[in-house]
Formats: structure tokens, C-alpha cells, sequence
């Protein structure tokens, strides 16, 4: 046991869960997305595209490149900040949103791993308010403590000056 420790330790460390591109995988999923949508929509067949999804996908595969968030970027559908610019993130949302169930049924497992990935967005988005809240917390506790010490400061010190005499 103890050498087995050894040898990991020499070992180089796995790089960290956060530095996953998500790029990839994001990209897959919002084209399978778009060819169940423009099927069921537009008379397309197989993993063909009408003119309209293929320039909205083209957008959208052009923005994620460019995505400020980078490879750990969010999934699209949740991101705070969407970048595709108005219409094409409207146009976008609706895709994805109107597809879910049709994707559900197409592509099962990257359907769940997605919708498991949006309620890691959630989650994080749910921590990172409860952090600031947390934060505010404690700045006031921080404001409190120190009217506290104002006001008791100059005992205190009468405190400490009686102790030394
Ligand atoms: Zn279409």
C-alpha cells in the first residue's frame, strides 16, 4: 500500500474536472438539435440542413469559437450572456427548446447528459448566488463589528491602562 502511495504521488496529477472543453461536445449536440428540428419543421431529410438552420447553425458554430467563456465554457441554452446576438439567439433558443423532447427520443443518453450538464449551470449559478449573499453577509458583520469596536474601544483601553498601573 504504501509504495502504491509513492508511485502516485510521482505520478502527474490528473488536470482538474473545470479544465474540460466542452467545446466539442456542445457543438454535437446543438447540430443534432438543429437536423431533428429542421426535419420535423422544414421537409428535411437525414442529417441535411434547409438554407435557414444551416446559416443560423453557422452563426451559432462561428460565435461558440469565438464564446468569451472559452473551452469550460456553459451550454449554450443557459448562458447568462448569449452572444449569437438577438434574433439569432431567439431563433436559437427556440430550436433547442422546441426539440427537447424529439432529441429525448433520437438521441437518449446526450439528451440526458446535457440536461444533466444545464442543472450543473443551475447549480453553479444557485452556489454563486448563495456565495455573494454569503459575502454580503459578511461585510455587514464586518461593518457591525466594527462600530462594535468603536464604541467600546476607549473602555478597553481604560481597561488596559488600569492593568498595566
Ligand atoms: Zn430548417
Amino acid at each position: 500500500m504504501g509504495l502504491l502511495d509513492k508511485i502516485k504521488s510521482l505520478l502527474p496529477k490528473r488536470k482538474p474536472p473545470e479544465q474540460v472543453n466542452n467545446v466539442p461536445k456542445e457543438k454535437e449536440n446543438i447540430r443534432k438539435t438543429f437536423e431533428v428540428y429542421c426535419r420535423a419543421n422544414h421537409n428535411t431529410e437525414g442529417d441535411k440542413l434547409c438554407p435557414k438552420c444551416t446559416a443560423l447553425l453557422t452563426t451559432v458554430f462561428m460565435k461558440i469559437s469565438r464564446c468569451p467563456y472559452g473551452i469550460t465554457k456553459p451550454i449554450c441554452d443557459r448562458c447568462e450572456t448569449p452572444c449569437f446576438g438577438e434574433v439569432p439567439t431567439r431563433d436559437f433558443l427556440e430550436v433547442m427548446r422546441s426539440s427537447q423532447r424529439k432529441m429525448l427520443l433520437s438521441h437518449p443518453i446526450m439528451t440526458v447528459k446535457h440536461k444533466l450538464q444545464s442543472l450543473g449551470v443551475d447549480y453553479a449559478k444557485q452556489e454563486r448566488d448563495k456565495k455573494s449573499t454569503d459575502k454580503q453577509k459578511e461585510a455587514e458583520a464586518k461593518v457591525k463589528a466594527k462600530i462594535a469596536n468603536a464604541t467600546k474601544s476607549p473602555k478597553s483601553k481604560s481597561k488596559k491602562k488600569k492593568k498595566k498601573k
